[in-house]
């Protein structure tokens, strides 16, 4: 959908009639939606996947656990927002650069990271990550060197994936929030 802010202020319009007559009917309590958008804004999103990577970058064990098995792994955090029944993770090493796409639409592990980005979407990112990543990750901003290997990983209905990007230089020394803080979405999907 195009976003211009004409557009965007018709669906917000439509929305706001399709909830106050829900409310009105008496299918929906204003409290519900309130609830649904404090979820996708504070549990949902970027931290939850970010708090896994931190862990990953200090505690081998969790690392090969959730290399093996990231639904398994991920677990112990209770992470609510869904879409990881099989979560694979995949790890950047100092020879291998993983990106994530889902070229048929754009399935995405909600629980880690929240709702996926507009870009991500785009049918034009799903296309050309698959024929040309270099390229891609580099009008994105991200230069992977010449020696590193792709690989691009294609979501679909069952499987989601998340990157474990390389842990920088210096982070062991840091306190898990500022590990934490390292992290960001788009490291994760393999863009960043
Ligand atoms: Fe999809």
């Amino acid at each position: 959908m195009d976003d211009t802010p004409t557009d965007m202020r018709q669906v917000r319009l439509r929305a706001e009639a399709l909830e106050s007559l829900l409310v009105e009917r008496g299918l929906l309590m204003e409290s519900d939606i309130d609830q649904v958008i404090a979820q996708f804004e504070q549990r949902v999103g970027p931290v939850n996947g970010a708090k896994v990577v931190a862990r990953a970058w200090t505690d081998a064990e969790f690392k090969l656990r959730l290399l093996a098995d990231g639904t398994d792994a991920i677990r112990e955090f209770r992470f609510s927002g869904g879409q990881v029944e099989r979560l694979v993770v995949v790890e950047n090493t100092h020879v291998e650069h993983n990106v994530v796409v889902c070229t048929l639409c754009s399935c995405y592990p909600w629980a880690l990271l929240g709702l996926p980005p507009r870009w991500y979407k785009d049918p034009a990112y799903r296309s050309r990550i698959v024929r040309e990543p270099r390229s891609v990750l580099a009008e994105m901003g991200l230069e992977v060197p010449a020696s590193k290997r792709i690989r691009v990983w294609d979501s679909s209905a069952e499987i989601r994936y998340m990157v474990l990007p390389q842990r920088p230089d210096g982070a062991e020394a840091l306190s898990e929030k500022e590990r934490e803080a390292l992290v960001t979405r788009d490291a994760m999907i393999g863009v960043a």
